[in-house]
């Protein structure tokens, strides 16, 4: 079984993650890692935050090739993202040709309070995050949600929001565990 879990940049993501691969017998794949695997090896980007500002047809062939590894493994959560916000516009992380080979049987989108992302956001030195207001990430959270809600009709799956508690990750790792089948 395939599951997709999501939410904005500095939601609390990889966090949860950590805890819900420790306690449950799923193990994370991060789809952007897998893009940037193939964006490395013919010298696209050297960077993962540069994949988002390639061009939308290179993205698109990225997240195509991601798409048939990632939907050949067994037990596993994606770690990927619902909506990305490219300079286009945003770009749907889950179009149909994806959601085709991932066959997935639920979604989970993780959320926080905007003041709170945008303020672990700025004290994260290992990315180059976009500089969002905490509107543009209300926003990126609302738009997540109705990407999201259109995957599900698409593919018949489960969708879930789960909160991430500042300081208790543990709490949304328990919500989702208690979600997997
Ligand atoms: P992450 O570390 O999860 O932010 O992933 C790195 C980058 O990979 C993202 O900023 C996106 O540019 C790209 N990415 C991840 N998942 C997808 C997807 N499903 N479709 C398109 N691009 C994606
Ligand atoms: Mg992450």
């Amino acid at each position: 079984m395939r599951v997709v879990i999501a939410g904005v940049a500095g939601v609390g993501k990889s966090t949860v993650l950590d805890i819900v691969s420790s306690r449950s017998g799923y193990t994370v794949k991060n789809f952007g890692t897998v893009m940037l695997d193939l964006a490395i090896s013919s010298n696209m980007v050297s960077d993962r935050d540069e994949i988002r500002k390639l061009p939308v047809e290179k993205q698109i062939e990225l997240q195509r090739s991601a798409s048939e590894t990632l939907g050949s493994m067994d037990n596993i959560i994606i770690d990927t993202h619902m909506a990305i916000k490219s300079p286009n516009g945003y770009l749907p992380g889950l179009p149909e040709w994806v959601l085709r080979k991932l066959n997935v049987s639920s979604y989970f989108l993780i959320e926080a309070d905007p003041k709170e992302i945008k303020k672990r956001r700025d004290e994260d030195p290992t990315r180059h995050r976009d500089n969002d207001t905490i509107e543009d990430i209300e926003e990126h959270q609302i738009v997540n949600r109705q990407f999201a809600i259109s995957y599900a009709v698409f593919s018949g799956a489960t969708v879930n929001f789960i909160t991430n508690p500042t300081g208790h990750p543990e709490i949304a790792a328990e919500q989702i565990i208690g979600r997997l089948a």
